[in-house]
């Protein structure tokens, strides 16, 4: 037998148990070879029967001491009941629809059992136990394999066991040089280990050394995926005498420690001569913001150009501002560009940017229009990233010669997540927030309080603050029975006659959406109905209060995003989240928003709450399903997997030599046929 035989060459296995294999991905006999167990059955030590824990899966060995044959009293499925005992007690032992089980005890013979010890009426009992004659029965550390209909644990077992001596002969992918450096046992060793392990800690090595393997297949792959977009690539260096300090000290505050960490991983990228391409995350008010500068800054100095880009006119215009106050003390000129701006205007901004007069651009999409040039564009950000597309950040890219990227956002994805998404962007988080900040004021409410909930509002307003509220719909449906942002405008102008209510949401233009955001910036409006559509960077800071409608529709990560529109201002703010319904799951969240105002802990919730099947079901972003490896746990050994993937591939960037074909149709072969990899 040889790895690369089909699987029907092995005893016991013909069309029917092949075509069972085959939906667990495993045609050949190296397939088979790389199926890892999913779980162990430690069966080396025996418990006395009055050990037993509930729930503790365990060895017990005893005397049958009674066999009765049963009718399950409603139903009409056969019982199977033993009763086992050692000298310290006794068990029983239930089997159902195992009638032919009833000769293979003897009373008074003694026999092996390994199952779940469960209690019943107050009796220990197992139920299905794995058994046999006492002395017979396999003893060691024993593999769970993931099953599929029509392949038994036995079987899986047994095929392992006979491929096993195949095991030597797998081809390590993996040169001695790697496998030193990252500490990782032999392929033949882990494989033998993995299927066989005989203690734990060989058994630990042998799964290391295969997560690492499934991970750097998972980013080698990621990588040449991307590599066709030109992001691994040489770079901008910039000068390590452009010192940042002297724009540090003149920030009015000091840097927390997670923004100055963020800075020096920006600046140790800016100076390697790599492209930089790097995302920041840092929730609402983390102060991203500041980090960007400090890289526009450095870029200015080292002599080059910068861009800001942001998804709406609005938030551009907030940053040129800023950037304005921020840069005048320095003398760098800042400039700005947006769709609608006076042509004349245009005009001579572009001629600035194509001279170098403007050193630092802040605007919309406008930027990458094909009139735009730069004369030495060295380094590209923007702001909240979700909202444009790879394509976009590619053009943007085009403007200058491969510039260096910063990608900022503060959608609180998990970090398991944002190193898988983003996988060739490098990720620094901003995990602090500066300090004095009030924490907003949430609480859940059930439409009852809805009333009171707009008392208060009506208070805040009095005082001169202004109000959010937020809707799931645009209009009313006849199929959701839900608030409609259209429909609550219209109620809360009745009840509250004497202030200005206006509406924002998706369906309207953006030109339109930005005249009304700037009014409200403005003050001239004083509630803001709206869809997510505000879910996104704006800055408002005199707006204190969010009242959510139906926020049982919208996810956590949601909630948080839309919470993150108030508390920006000197005034302690506040969150309604107004729950319709009986979902415990809805609950939960609100209850989850109410003691944590951590975008990350709150992320990770959400991915808890929608379970593991969401994380792993995204293929659609071109995550394939792991095997072995759990992207939530082995995140470490990732890191490690990942920098190897990027030694390989600057040597061979097409995986085109011989030593490099095993990894190569291990890309193929993780990835599948809906990812074109182009190999
Ligand atoms: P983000 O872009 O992450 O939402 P910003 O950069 O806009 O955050 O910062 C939010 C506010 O916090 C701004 O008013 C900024 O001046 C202030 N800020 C930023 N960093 C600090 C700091 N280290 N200490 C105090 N205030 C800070
Ligand atoms: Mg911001």
């Amino acid at each position: 037998m040889k790895l690369d035989d089909k699987i029907t060459r092995m005893k016991g296995i013909g069309p029917k148990k092949a075509e069972a294999l085959g939906k667990l991905n495993i045609a050949t006999l190296k397939d088979l070879m790389l199926f890892f167990p999913r779980d162990y059955e430690d069966r080396r030590n025996k418990t006395s029967i009055s050990e037993l824990t509930e729930g503790r899966p365990a060895v017990v060995t005893g005397k049958v001491a009674l066999v009765v044959a049963d009718r399950y009293k409603y139903g009409r499925k056969q019982l199977l009941r033993l009763l086992i005992s050692d000298d310290t007690g006794t068990i029983e032992v239930v089997f159902f629809n195992a009638k032919y089980l009833l000769k293979r005890f003897q009373k008074g013979h003694e026999y092996v059992f390994y199952g779940k010890p469960v209690r019943s009426f107050g009796k220990m009992q197992m139920v299905h136990p794995d058994f046999g004659d006492a002395g017979e029965m396999n003893a060691g550390i024993l593999p769970v394999y993931p099953l599929t209909k029509g392949i038994t644990q036995k079987e899986m077992r047994s095929w392992q066991l006979s491929i096993r001596t195949l095991y030597a002969d797998a081809e390590d992918f993996l040169k001695a040089e790697i496998r030193e450096k990252n500490r990782l046992c032999s392929l033949s060793y882990a494989l033998e280990n993995v299927h066989f392990p005989q203690e734990k800690q060989k058994l630990l090595e042998a799964k290391y050394r295969l997560v690492f393997d499934e991970l750097l297949v998972l980013q080698a792959g990621l990588l040449l995926a991307r590599q066709d977009m030109g992001e691994v690539s040489a770079g901008i260096a910039f000068s390590k005498d452009a010192k940042t300090d002297a724009y540090i000290n003149s920030l009015p505050y000091p840097l927390t420690g997670a923004q100055a960490r963020c800075v020096r991983e920006i600046e140790k990228d800016l100076e390697s001569g790599r492209m930089m391409n790097r995302l920041v995350q840092g929730d609402v008010g983390s102060g991203k913001t500041a980090v960007a500068e400090i890289a526009m800054y450095k870029a200015a100095e080292s002599g080059f150009q910068s861009v800001l880009m942001a998804p709406t006119e609005i938030l551009a215009r907030q940053h040129f501002d800023g950037l304005c106050k921020s840069f005048a003390a320095h003398g760098i000129a800042v400039g700005f560009l947006s769709g609608s701006m006076k042509a004349a205007q245009k005009r001579e901004t572009l001629e600035k940017l194509k001279t170098g007069e403007i050193e630092i651009l802040a605007g919309t999409h406008a930027i990458i229009q094909p009139e735009v040039e730069f004369a030495k564009l060295g380094l590209v950000i923007t702001d909240e990233q979700h909202r444009f597309g790879v394509g976009q950040r590619m053009k943007l890219k085009e403007k200058g010669n491969n510039p260096n990227i910063l990608v900022m956002t503060a959608t609180p994805i998990p970090r398991t997540l944002a190193v898988i998404l983003y996988g060739d962007l490098d990720v620094s988080v901003i995990d602090e927030l500066p300090p004095g900040r009030q924490p907003i004021v949430t609480k859940s409410l059930t439409p009852k309080s809805r009333d009171k909930c707009y008392g208060f509002v009506q208070k805040q307003l009095a005082e001169g603050r202004q109000a959010y509220v937020v809707t799931p719909l645009i209009e009313d449906s006849d199929v959701l029975d839900a608030k409609s942002a259209e429909r609550t405008a219209e109620e809360l102008s009745g009840r509250f006659p004497a202030h200005k209510v206006a509406l924002l949401h998706g369906a309207m233009a953006q030109a339109e959406k930005d005249r009304i955001m700037a009014q409200f910036y403005e003050g001239e409006i004083d509630i803001l109905v709206a869809t997510v559509v505000i879910e996104v960077g704006i800055n408002v800071p005199n707006a204190t209060v969010i009242v959510i409608e139906n926020a049982e529709r919208f996810g956590l990560a949601q909630l948080h995003q839309l919470r993150g529109r108030v508390g920006r201002g000197a005034h302690q703010s506040f969150c309604f989240l107004i729950l319709e319904g009986e979902s415990e799951i809805a609950k939960k969240r609100g209850e989850i928003m109410e003691a944590s105002s951590d975008g990350f802990y709150i992320a990770e919730e959400d991915l808890k709450l929608r379970g593991p099947g969401e994380i792993f079901g995204m293929r659609q972003h071109g995550i394939p399903d792991l095997n072995i490896a759990d992207l939530s746990k082995h995140l470490q050994i990732f890191h490690h997997a990942k920098e190897t993937a990027k030694d390989i591939l600057q040597d061979d960037p097409s995986l085109a030599s011989v030593e490099n074909q095993e990894l190569k149709r291990r890309i193929a072969k993780l990835f599948g046929e809906d990812f074109s990899l182009n190999l």
